[in-house]
């Protein structure tokens, strides 16, 4: 899994920087949580379901090894494979050999975070690779634009978010070759464009890759959500249908997928559900009149079990519904592409560093508010910041956070540690900071630029000037009023 968060206050400048991105991001701050919020208002038993699928996903994960291998039983008596691979690289070489085994050629995917993990369309198509070498097409609209441009997505359930519709146009134009009457402008034309185009690669295909938003231990079946309905046809046309997941989307029942479900669109989209739930089942049996001959589960781990029994076990539990990235102030002002990695925003910042390192991913559980939103929009309870501090705790203490860092924070717990001395340096601070002040149209008082250290706090946002009276002061004014 690469990371460039050595890169990452560079690409978050630039994210800033780019008027078109900070347009599309507005419409994720602005929309997001207003239809999320619409879909919960209608279900007054949501915060009742969210504890009860994180109880879901705490059963599962705590005997993560017998619901896997009741999955795999259940698959193997429906006439599927189960493989195991333990790291990314393992993955591609199952991939890459049930591929070769069917004669393959042509490839369609749905989309799926895992094989972006795993960087399995640049592993199949590799140039280099020979005989092993496939075509890969991506049938989610917005994956297959992306894939188009040779871009990585830049949020987990949007991956296009980033991309105009002028992009997409002049994508369309410099890759379809089709005679057109007039340039495309029009999205309902775009659209009908690549269905045309996306018809002939379903039916051309000798392989369907899909992802899975759940495994269900009891029945061995695989729960596909998608907007498109690309999933289906992805694996229902071709001969050959592979799954690639990773170890922890396994849940006991298939009446655990009905709670999971009603959290899951509500959360990601602010819909009941999405359009598109698809149950499957193994390959086609007889008598069925559709269904790939072939059926594949590759159950990909690439550093999941590691986080059993640490502190970052709860991560989990998630079922990457994206409300965290929705609702986070940091994800909303740069976007996915500046995390450097396929999972981005509070999710990613704990994730990456799991899968990739913490040397490699350190910037990343710095890029938070510790504002809690990603925790109280989360239906599956996973304490974020509790897992963003963990990791800076790590980063701390192996010495990896630059040394101006570590030592602010080791005068800030001095501070911290002496009641008065941190009151009065704070007075000073803020008397300090309120000379930096101008009165706004509001009234308020706001920083608009501060020098030095501060100079980048400033730089793309203004800061609310401190009181004039500490929190305190005013409690003790107000307690001996009473
Ligand atoms: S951490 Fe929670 S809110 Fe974020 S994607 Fe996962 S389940 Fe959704």
């Amino acid at each position: 899994m690469q990371t460039t968060s050595s890169q990452f206050p560079a690409l978050t400048r630039e994210a800033l920087a780019n008027r078109t991105l900070q347009d599309s991001l507005d419409g994720v701050r602005r929309i997001m949580p207003e239809l999320r919020t619409a879909a919960l208002n209608e279900m007054p038993d949501f915060e009742a379901t969210c504890d009860r699928a994180a109880e879901i996903r705490n059963t599962a994960i705590a005997r993560l090894d017998e619901y896997l291998q009741q999955f795999e039983r259940q698959v193997q008596a429906a006439g599927g494979q189960v493989h195991w691979a333990a790291t990314g690289d393992e993955a591609c070489q199952i991939i890459g050999r049930i591929c070769s085994a069917a004669g393959a050629e042509k490839i369609i995917k749905s989309k799926s975070m895992v094989t972006e993990e795993i960087e399995l369309n640049a592993w199949l198509e590799d140039p280099e690779a020979g005989d092993r070498r496939f075509e890969v097409t991506e049938t989610d609209l917005g994956e297959y634009i992306i894939q188009l441009r040779g871009e990585k997505p830049s949020h987990i359930l949007a991956p296009s978010l980033h991309v105009t519709l002028e992009e997409v146009a002049e994508t369309f134009h410099a890759h379809h070759k089709i005679e057109r009457q007039q340039p495309l402008s029009d999205p309902a034309d775009m659209l009908r464009e690549a269905r045309q185009v996306l018809r002939d690669k379903f039916l051309a295909a000798d392989v369907g890759i899909t992802g899975a938003n759940f495994l269900v231990a009891e029945t061995g079946g695989v729960v596909i959500v998608t907007n498109e309905g690309n999933a289906d046809l992805t694996a229902c046309l071709p001969d050959t249908h592979i799954v690639v997941t990773g170890i922890e989307k396994v849940v006991p029942t298939l009446d655990d997928v009905g709670v999971l479900l009603r959290v899951l669109a509500r959360s990601a989209i602010g819909e009941r559900l999405s359009n598109y739930t698809t149950f499957v089942q193994g390959p086609r049996r007889t008598g069925d009149s559709s269904g790939p001959g072939n059926y594949h589960v590759v159950l990909l781990d690439n550093g999941r079990s590691n986080l059993l029994g640490t502190e970052f076990q709860d991560m989990l539990r998630c079922i990457r519904c994206s409300a965290c990235l929705n609702h986070c102030p940091v994800y909303t002002a740069i976007g996915g592409h500046a995390y450097g990695s396929v999972y981005s925003g509070p999710m990613g910042a704990v994730l990456t560093p799991a899968f990739a390192g913490l040397s490699p991913a350190a910037h990343l559980p710095n890029a938070s508010t510790f504002c809690g939103r990603c925790e109280s929009v989360c239906p599956v309870r996973i304490p974020l910041p509790k897992m963003l501090r963990h990791w800076r705790e790590q980063e701390f203490h192996q010495k990896m956070a630059p040394a101006g860092q570590r030592i602010g924070l080791q005068w800030w717990a001095i501070l911290n540690r002496r009641p008065s001395i941190y009151r009065g340096a704070m007075r000073l601070v803020a008397i300090t900071l309120r000379r930096f002040s101008t009165t706004g149209e509001n009234g308020r008082r706001w920083i608009r630029r501060l020098p030095w250290l501060g100079a980048a706090w400033t730089q793309h946002r203004d800061m609310a000037a401190p009181a004039s009276e500490s929190f305190q002061t005013q409690w003790r004014r107000r307690e001996s009023a009473k």
